[in-house]
């Protein structure tokens, strides 16, 4: 059976070409980028080429890239980076959809003394930015707001709520691991201060990322140990996840505009499609200003975690947009936040196209997701045998 991978947010495929590129320095240029001798230099100066390809794309300066080892570590070291450097304040805001990767921590850092304001959206999963500049004071160290939200795809006006935090004096972080490679990012047309990418997210491996400090910014290391990355991560670089990162990087900046239109179309089609085939159901967020491989749709009274299973034995690859929290299914944070109704979050599935899609593979999901619905809703106590919705008591 063919796998139809619709889950490119949750991780995505390994280009080919990347892979080529790393190939070599896991065998044959296995030396150290810190050592003295020529063998680890020529793996020092590959690291140097692939510093130069992800600043390329994001439009920043190679020094202005540190390596990591994925996007939570680079959201991990922009918080805590920004309260180290400024010990006097304790207040943090992020949003109330922002990934455990920045939400989690702010709980954990809320249980260490600070201040955490979590700004809430709408029901398009907008944020108020006038919200934001009333939350900001004198004692706010760091705003973090991501760039694309990773459920509905969602994009936050992320570079005008960066002005706002930088006029107040106040350090701006994003998470920017969904977004990069599939929107076009300059840095040199905003006041973002760090900025954190995955490389997994976008056809490198799993197990490196980036986080982009902006010259100037003031900045402590989160791994503390050798000189690496001159000095603001410690560890042996992951060499051929870098170099497969730049190699990555290389091909987002080729092709971003051209891939980018190619897959909104197919997403675009894959949701006309299903919203007008099966009754009941609706897209979740704004469908404006979103990342064009990502849609987030609540098919009502049908539980999305059966959704998948039946999606599952045809191959087809998605996420359901709740999680089984102490035995009982929960809607995620992110439909919680947006106000989407139960009967409506319950039956969540978001499709995350790639530049690997095809037309076909988006024909056959639209072939295949309406028997399935309707099998579900067969099943479901609060759909009668009309084929209408019972209310829910
Ligand atoms: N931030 C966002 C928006 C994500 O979607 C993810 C991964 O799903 C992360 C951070 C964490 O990235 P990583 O898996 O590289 O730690």
């Amino acid at each position: 059976m063919k796998t139809i991978y619709m889950d490119n947010n949750a991780t995505a495929k390994v280009a080919d070409e990347v892979l080529q590129a790393m190939l070599p320095y896991f065998s044959d240029f296995y030396g150290n980028p810190s050592s003295m001798h020529t063998f680890g230099g020529q793996v020092g100066r590959k690291i140097q080429q692939a510093r130069g390809q992800v600043a390329q794309l994001l439009g920043a300066q190679p020094e202005e890239i540190v390596f990591t080892s994925c996007g939570t570590e680079s959201d991990n070291a922009a918080i805590r980076s920004a309260l180290a450097v400024q010990p006097d304040k304790r207040h943090i805001i992020i949003s109330r959809v922002e990934h455990p990767a920045v939400r989690v921590l702010c709980d954990h850092l809320s249980r260490e003394g600070y201040r955490v304001t979590q700004l809430p959206v709408d029901k398009g999963g907008i944020l108020d930015l006038e919200l934001l500049e009333k939350s900001l004071t004198p004692d706010t160290a760091v705003v973090s707001l991501m760039w694309g939200n990773n459920e509905t795809g969602v994009i936050f006006p992320v570079e005008e709520a960066a002005r706002l935090a930088h006029d107040r004096d106040v350090m701006f972080h994003t998470d920017a691991v969904q977004a990069t490679g599939k929107i076009p990012i300059n840095m040199k047309n905003n006041v973002i201060d760090m900025l954190s990418i995955s490389g997994h997210k976008m056809h490198a491996p799993k197990g490196v990322g980036v986080l982009y400090v902006r010259r100037g910014t003031k900045f402590a290391p989160f791994l503390i140990g050798g000189h690496q990355e001159k000095g603001r991560r410690g560890g042996t670089e992951n060499t051929p996840g870098i170099i497969g990162l730049g190699k990555a990087c290389e091909l987002a900046a080729q092709n971003l505009v051209e891939e980018s239109t190619r897959v909104k179309r197919l997403r675009d089609k894959l949701e006309k499609e299903l919203l007008t085939k099966i009754p009941q159901s609706r897209v979740n967020g704004d469908t404006e200003n979103r990342l064009p491989n990502t849609t987030n749709i609540s098919f009502e009274y049908v539980e999305g975690e059966a959704i998948l299973l039946l999606m599952n034995e045809l191959g087809i690859c998605a996420s359901s947009g709740s999680a089984c929290t102490s035995g009982a299914l929960q809607p995620s944070h992110v439909l919680r936040a947006m106000g989407v109704p139960f009967t409506m979050a319950h039956g969540s599935i978001r499709f995350s196209l790639s530049i690997y899609n095809t037309e076909e593979e988006v024909d056959f999901v639209i072939e295949k997701m309406p028997p399935i619905i309707e099998r579900l809703r067969e099943m479901s106590p609060f759909w009668n045998q009309e084929g209408q919705s019972c209310a829910v008591q």
